[in-house]
């Protein structure tokens, strides 16, 4: 149970000041549902503005406050293009205060045409105007509250202000409990850190390093040690020992030989699942690295000790991708593979069901759908688990309860991570790597090209489509807000519709997952030409007549990202392309990132240079280190942080693997404060 001291920081947000059902949805988007999460909402910066006469006086980009005057309202045109205030300095220099959704209403009731009011904001240039997105206040009077010399800018969402955010982290820094130290006493001396509570307080007041680092080292460190506890509670537990005699395997006809990289795969596996303690492995190979045939022969092996194994996959698509590639390449060994969604329904559910429980299945392919209470199995002995961070380790302790012994674990993922990062994520797993090709593949001709020529780009698409093939065309998130990229990605799609009419869909995040599906399955089926998307593109979609990608802003992007994404192509036997687009002001690293995308498709390299590359900020995703399970944590303080709070993990489960000191009792609270209780739930089953 949480421990008590905890429960201020565990109420509702909808119990400070202020927060009435209105807000809850913005609230809600940024993750704040509870006090704890409004406290650790740790701005992104700190922005001090400058006061200005008049606009001639500032520069594009700079922080501003100035006086101006609304002339004329304009609403949106379209349903999402957003909502435009024009307004005059005090010379007469015209500028837009453009906002989006519904801080348009906000915009209506303050900035009444023909009076004065004090605008603080960013002034950008959109075409040839002046502009302001979003203001960060408008007041009536200039207030020395506008000129304040630093100021927490904190990530917003669609109806939430810089100011409203500000008075919500008030009151939670106001509920702050005082907790145990649970940082090793040495390591807390030797850092100079501040204590938890007042780390939290300077955090949101200024740029205070130590402050910051102590946050994110606690955060690391209940990682660290939620992991440890789920490996060792593994190793207390009773698996089964699997082994196959190899009779279904000598079935299987494949059309090629395994890589070296491969059958090492393999033979890891059989190794683990021929010991009794559960299997806890992670599989990492790139896209097109084949991890498909070795979870293939793994599950046959759970088959041929006369046992049952599930494979889980991420979405419905590819659920049904994984089931159809199986039983092809299963079919001569005679094993019975079916398909469980949350689709299915009535008869064909029932009689799955059936085969699942008196086990004339062998194999099941499915979406979380496959563990609902309502399955049952035979006996389940082995559970590969497609993109594994999509479920968490959260998930895979609820399997633990569905075989009648803990089945074997083997995670796949398609994300080459950086070795530091793997610790972070998988914590104890044992990993095996496909770090070798199969022959044969063909590099991805991967071009840098300017946003200048996208008048050619378009005409490229032309002939390609015409000749028979399919395209994806990439928008990126890269806007404060994200229906901004929407707008874009929609006033994108709109434009290529026009030319190549119905031959294009769209896909973006805010789409319902319906018209998502629909869109992508057009795309799949090869109705749909070119499909427009936000990086939303489902990982492990697999169109093998898709081989040309467009990237917009490529600059913008990870060089992990940019191989994710280039990864749709070059997965039939036609040569692909990928065009990155680049804006004009390429920074250095800009620059020597899309150099590098050209020069190699080595994941695991790229992901190391990743990791190196980035830092400066000026990324997609850096703010919160996306790939990470971490919110509080970045990456530069996971690389340094993370080895620390890894050691000072294992020390502490070598002493008191129980938790029941005084340290451990700290650390129980800390496991609580970032919800990586399961594994104190552990520890007391176990
Ligand atoms: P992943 O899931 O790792 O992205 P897949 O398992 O889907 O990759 O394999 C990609 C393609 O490579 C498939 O068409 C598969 O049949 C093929 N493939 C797998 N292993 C080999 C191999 N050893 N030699 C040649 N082709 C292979
Ligand atoms: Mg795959």
């Amino acid at each position: 149970m949480r421990p008590d001291i905890l429960n201020p920081l565990f109420a509702e947000t909808a119990t400070l000041d202020g927060v009435g059902p209105k807000l809850q949805k913005p609230l809600d988007k940024l993750g704040l549902s509870r006090v704890k999460d409004v406290a650790y909402h740790l701005p992104e910066r700190f922005v001090t503005r400058r006061p200005v006469e008049n606009l001639d006086a500032a520069s594009e980009g700079e922080q501003i406050v100035v006086a101006l005057t609304p002339t004329e309202h304009r609403a949106a045109r379209s349903g999402r293009g957003p909502y435009r205030v024009l307004a005059q300095d005090a010379v007469g220099n015209v500028c837009a205060l453009t906002y989006f959704g519904r801080a348009s209403y906000t915009a209506k009731k303050q900035l009444p045409v023909g009076e004065k009011r004090w605008v603080a904001g960013r002034l950008d240039r959109y075409g040839d105007m002046l502009q302001i997105v979003h203001p960060d206040h408008v007041s009536e009077d200039g207030g020395n509250a506008l000129c304040q010399l630093c100021e927490p800018v904190y990530a917003l969402s669609e109806g939430l202000t810089q100011p409203k955010v500000a008075s919500l982290v008030e009151q939670a820094l106001a509920r702050l409990p005082e907790l145990p130290e649970w940082i090793e006493p040495g390591q807390f001396a030797r850092q100079k850190w501040p204590a938890w509570a007042d780390a939290l307080k300077l955090a949101h007041n200024g740029e205070h390093a130590a402050a910051r680092e102590r946050l994110a080292y606690d955060e690391l460190l209940a990682n660290s040690l939620a992991l440890m506890l789920v490996r060792a509670d593994n190793r207390r537990r009773r698996g089964q020992s699997l082994q196959g005699d190899g009779a279904l395997r000598a079935r299987l006809q494949l059309p090629f030989p395994l890589t070296g990289a491969q059958k090492r795969s393999i033979a890891e596996i059989e190794g683990d699942l021929a010991q009794e303690a559960p299997m806890l492995r992670l599989l990492q190979g790139d896209v097109g690295a084949g991890k498909t045939v070795v979870a293939l022969e793994a599950m046959l092996i759970a088959v041929e000790a006369g046992r049952q194994a599930a494979l889980l996959a991420p979405t419905e698509i590819l659920a049904r991708q994984h089931f159809e590639t199986l039983r092809a390449m299963a079919q001569p060994t005679g094993v019975e593979i079916a398909l469980l969604t949350g689709r299915d329904k009535g008869r064909a559910r029932e009689s799955i069901l059936m085969g699942l429980m008196d086990g004339s299945i062998d194999i099941v392919v499915g979406t979380h759908a496959i563990f609902q209470e309502s399955v049952a199995y035979r006996d389940l002995a082995l559970v590969v688990i497609d993109e594994q961070h999509r479920f968490g380790v959260a998930q895979r302790l609820q399997l633990a309860g569905k075989g009648r012994r803990t089945p074997h674990t083997l995670a796949m993922t398609a994300t080459p991570i950086p070795r530091t990062l793997t610790l972070a994520q998988y914590g104890e797993m044992d990993v095996s790597r496909l770090d070798e090709m199969p022959p044969g593949r063909q590099a991805i001709d991967t071009r840098v090209v300017a946003q200048e020529r996208l008048a050619d780009v378009i005409d490229a698409i032309g002939r390609h489509i015409a000749g028979g093939q399919q395209a994806y065309w990439v928008c990126p998130m890269v806007r404060e807000h994200e229906s901004e990229d929407i707008a874009a990605a929609e006033a994108r799609y709109a434009a290529l519709r026009e030319r190549f009419g119905d031959a294009v869909v769209l896909v973006h995040g805010q789409l319902k997952p319906e018209l998502k599906d629909a869109a992508m399955e057009r795309f799949a089926r090869g109705v749909a030409k070119l499909l427009v998307a936000t990086t939303v593109i489902e990982v492990g979609v697999d169109v093998p007549a898709a081989t040309l990608m467009v990237i917009e802003q490529a600059e913008r992007f990870g060089l992990a990202q940019l191989h994710q994404l280039r990864g749709r192509v070059g997965r039939g036997s036609e040569k692909s392309t990928c065009l990155l687009l680049r804006g004009e002001a390429l920074s250095e690293t800009g620059r020597e990132r899309l150099a590098l995308m050209r020069e190699t498709q080595d994941g695991f390299r790229l992901a190391e240079e990743d990791l190196r590359l980035r830092g400066g900020g000026e990324l997609l995703g850096t703010r919160q280190s996306g790939d990470t399970p971490f919110r509080v944590a970045t990456l530069e303080q996971i690389q340094r942080l993370l080895p620390l709070a890894h050691d000072d993990a294992h020390l502490l489960m070598e002493r008191d693997g129980g938790l029941e000191g005084e340290r451990g009792t700290a650390a129980r609270v800390l496991l609580y404060l970032f919800e990586r209780d399961w594994g104190v739930q552990l520890l007391r089953g176990g």
